[in-house]
């Protein structure tokens, strides 16, 4: 089953106006060069609109770090879906582990996000991942399969086919420690069983599951050689041109 790879930057808090705007020009040049992979940048809100209009003419895809559920309402701080497709952006990540253990996101309150997502027209990435104590507890699979199943409660066949999984370990985001590829390519293999238990095998196997926890130039090529890592989540390797451009070019 062909899937096509997906190599997403998360910018997470950081770079100006400016710097993202020139990180997404070059990223977008990047992506050109890779017509058979699909390239996504999420930068902060504050630069969503003028990178969006810096690469409208670039196959780079533009992603939002979260996204709310509601179109538009009391929700202070909060940015609306309609809002994000009004700019062009039409991807969000929903749920990512610092939203989860720094912001208190619950996975109900990750499932009203991916749900709204969907619902006006934005494609999720919907984040998991075990922490440390949980897998050397044993409970990697239990953790993974309580937030799919909760992060995608009441999400239909069709808007699954429309939503990306990332696996990210909490243990390797930001700490330079990789999963091995071997460890990766179980997790993964275990997530696209699940999907077929919920959903059905052939949309199992259509599903872009991507890993996430410090993925660099030097791991890329080994990590994409697994048959169920279908693309990375990039988070400090992102942002610097160079090496996201490896990663983006990975073989
Ligand atoms: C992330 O934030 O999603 C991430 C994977 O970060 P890093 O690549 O820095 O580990």
């Amino acid at each position: 089953m062909h899937r096509r790879p997906l190599i997403a930057g998360n910018w997470k808090m950081h770079l100006t106006l400016t710097e993202a705007v020139n990180l997404a020009r070059t990223v977008a040049t990047s992506a050109s060069a890779c017509p058979d992979r699909d390239v996504m940048v999420a930068p902060a809100s504050t630069a969503l609109a003028a990178v969006c209009n810096a690469v409208a003419d670039t196959p780079l895809l533009v992603g939002a770090q979260n996204v709310a559920w509601e179109k538009e309402g009391a929700f202070t701080g909060e940015i609306s879906p309609i809002m994000l497709t009004d700019l062009g952006v039409n991807m969000a990540l929903v749920g990512h582990s610092e939203r989860r253990q720094i912001f208190g996101e619950d996975d109900a309150m990750i499932n009203r996000r991916l749900r709204g997502a969907l619902h006006f027209g934005i494609r999720p990435v919907l984040c998991i991942g075990e922490t440390l104590a949980e897998r050397e507890d044993g409970r990697t699979f239990a953790v993974l399969e309580s937030q799919v199943r909760q992060g995608l409660h009441e999400v239909s066949i069709e808007q699954m086919a429309e939503t990306v999984l990332a696996y990210e370990p909490v243990w390797a985001i930001g700490t330079g420690k990789t999963a091995t590829t071997e460890q990766a390519q179980e997790v993964h293999g275990f997530l696209r069983r699940l999907l077929a238990a919920i959903y059905e095998k052939t949309l199992a196997d259509k599903t872009r599951i991507l890993y996430g926890g410090s993925v660099k130039p030097d791991n890329i090529d080994a990590l994409m050689a697994q048959p169920d890592i279908d693309g990375a989540l990039v988070g400090g390797a992102a942002l610097k041109a160079e090496s996201f451009d490896r990663i983006v070019q990975f073989r």
